[in-house]
């Protein structure tokens, strides 16, 4: 039976193939007591030799498709299968507690994660609390009979479906995941953003898709639409397969426009730039013709790695970036983790609402030694292309005036130490928190140039979330009070002689551009893939033309719905 799923188009393009459901099962159990110790030893010893024969296949499949580094976590886990002290202790509970495997296996690596998680002073064994927490969720399943996932097995075309997909898992995604559906989430969540880099047709927020398909259904993902549809018939495979070719056909147009420099039909030109995680994504900003890096998420440097990445590690990843970039600027973010990009590695403490907790400048601030080396390795990096600064979430002129002080003592360390920096490095802030954007007039004046972090700005500015489909309603860029806050952003920017640029999915939205254009936005900067459509549609937009349509949107109209209206009736003129 054909069924229709609806939910929020988060990554452009169709794909058809066999669900692949990446659903965690339930591990809980209750706590027994046994009467034959051996046979209740030798079913753990079963569960322990399955994972590990499992955690050898992943292994040798991660390090052929993502590399020795990404492999080395599964060795980490096969060695604490081996370690006698964690599955010895497992067993003895068993035998001294005469109590089932699971509740033997719960309480050693409890007491395990506890003895790492509290050697503050070495790093490196806290972050072995990880390896323990996941190496007993895969035992564990081994003994409640339930199968984990392993997205890294995947060996055919698959579509993946979620109830979420974090950044990290979508980090692990090999090249036979076609596309994904998610029970939550928004567009700008960074699973979505990923997947628009990845060029994979995603649709999120559908609320029941993991109840809706079962393994290996055939499922396409209309992700120019928002939707769905479960065994579909062969009349839908076909209407598919034609809007797939459309949209390619659009695609093979605005690639004509790769090598064009933006400009409006009046002539203005504007740069539109492109948004990256990794230096790997720089081949897609050079195929898409970005005229720069407006967004480099660096997080996710420290996301992809083991442990915090040294000074050395940092700057060879900066330097290739602005090498790559042959001179064209790059925006390069300081780390911004918190909110729903985690460090393994990093314990931070549980919060109620992580999105306003302790993240980004607010924890590099307090934890200066990971903010310092970053700086140091970008400043070395800036005698390599053309480098810009900013700094995440800043919501108080005193965060940035701290950042810059830590960022110009690190300067003068090097520069004392003889090593080349570059002396035109622009520091800069995200423009996301509306306390911050409300006194962008004080900002302008200390700042270098504002980046407006729309995915942020709308969420604290409307209360909300940006991951949670029952709020998208409330979180639209066309929201006059959003489109107020940005106004006054790029204004204050201008009188005092600034450039203001967006790097927020606004950047890079159809309906947005005009009104952006009206504002005069200078910098749009968005998934590298969204690049050449942008450039195609603003191709056919005369500032001119658009002149008053910026004072109407934040002045006249009242809800989200007459802006998109408002620049229908523009476009349609
Ligand atoms: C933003 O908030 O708009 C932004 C670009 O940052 P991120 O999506 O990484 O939070
Ligand atoms: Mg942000």
């Amino acid at each position: 039976m054909v069924k229709t799923i609806k939910g929020i188009a988060a990554s452009d393009g169709i794909a058809t193939a066999e669900a692949y459901l990446l659903v965690q099962p339930d591990l809980s159990f209750t706590k027994k007591s046994i009467s034959d110790a051996d046979a209740e030893v030798s079913r753990l010893k079963d569960a322990i030799s399955t994972s590990d024969d499992e955690l050898t296949k992943i292994r040798d499949i991660a390090k052929e498709s993502l590399g020795e580094e990404e492999a080395q976590v599964f060795d980490a886990h096969k060695m604490i299968l081996a370690d006698p002290e964690f599955t010895g202790a497992v067993e003895q509970e068993v035998k001294d507690n005469s109590v089932n495997a699971e509740q033997a296996l719960h309480d050693v690596s409890e007491n395990f994660i506890s003895i790492f998680e509290g050697m503050t002073d070495n790093p490196y064994m806290q972050e072995r609390a990880a390896d323990v927490r996941d190496v007993t969720k895969r035992v564990m399943a081994h003994l409640l009979g339930v199968s984990l996932p392993n997205p890294a097995l995947i060996d055919h075309d698959v579509v993946i479906v979620a109830h979420d997909l974090t950044p990290s898992d979508t980090a692990q995604l090999n090249s036979y995941v076609k596309g994904f559906v998610t029970d939550i989430g928004g567009r700008t969540a960074h699973s979505a953003i990923m997947a628009r880099s990845l060029e994979l047709p995603a649709v999120v927020g559908t609320d029941t898709i993991t109840t809706d398909v079962k393994e290996g259904d055939t499922v396409i993902v209309d992700g120019l639409n928002g939707a769905a549809i479960v065994d579909p018939s062969d009349s839908d495979i076909k209407h598919y397969q034609e809007l797939a070719k459309n949209f390619a056909d659009e695609k093979a147009e605005w690639e004509k426009l790769k090598d064009e420099p933006s400009v409006t039909a009046d002539g203005k030109h504007f740069d539109i730039a492109a948004n990256i995680g990794t230096p790997d994504d720089l081949q897609g900003v050079i195929d898409n013709g970005a005229e720069g890096i407006g967004l480099y998420r660096t997080e996710f440097l420290y996301m992809q790695s083991e442990s915090l990445p040294t000074e050395e590690d940092q700057f060879k990843a900066y330097k290739k970036v602005l090498e790559g970039m042959n001179g064209k600027p790059v925006v390069v973010r300081t780390m911004d983790i918190g909110g729903d990009k985690h460090l393994p590695y990093l314990p931070l403490p549980e919060e109620m609402n992580p999105f306003l907790g302790y993240r980004a400048i607010r924890i590099s601030l307090d934890r200066q030694e990971i903010f310092r080396t970053q700086l140091r390795a970008l400043l070395r990096a800036s005698a390599f292309g053309k480098l810009r600064i900013m700094f995440p979430m800043i919501g108080t002129l005193q965060e940035f005036r701290d950042a810059k002080k830590v960022f110009e003592e690190e300067k003068a360390k090097l520069v004392k130490d003889g090593v080349e920096v570059s002396d035109s490095i622009q520091l800069g802030m995200m423009m996301e928190v509306p306390a911050a954007a409300v006194l962008a007039d004080q900002f302008a004046k200390e700042v270098d140039f504002f980046s407006i972090g729309t995915n942020d700005l709308i969420q604290y500015t409307m209360a909300a979330d940006r991951g949670n489909e029952h709020v998208s309603y409330l979180y639209q860029p066309y929201n006059p009070s959003i489109l107020r806050l940005i106004k006054h952003v790029i204004e204050s920017a201008h009188k005092e002689g600034k450039w203001a640029g967006m790097c927020g999915e606004a950047a890079g939205d159809n309906t947005m551009l005009p009104l952006l254009l009206s504002m005069g936005l200078d910098e749009y900067s968005m998934s590298a893939t969204s690049v050449l459509r942008v450039r195609s549609l603003m191709k056919k937009l005369s500032t001119k033309d658009l002149a008053t349509l910026a004072d109407r949107a934040v002045n006249e109209s009242i809800t989200n719905e007459d802006n998109k209206k408002l620049v229908e009736e523009y476009l349609n003129k």
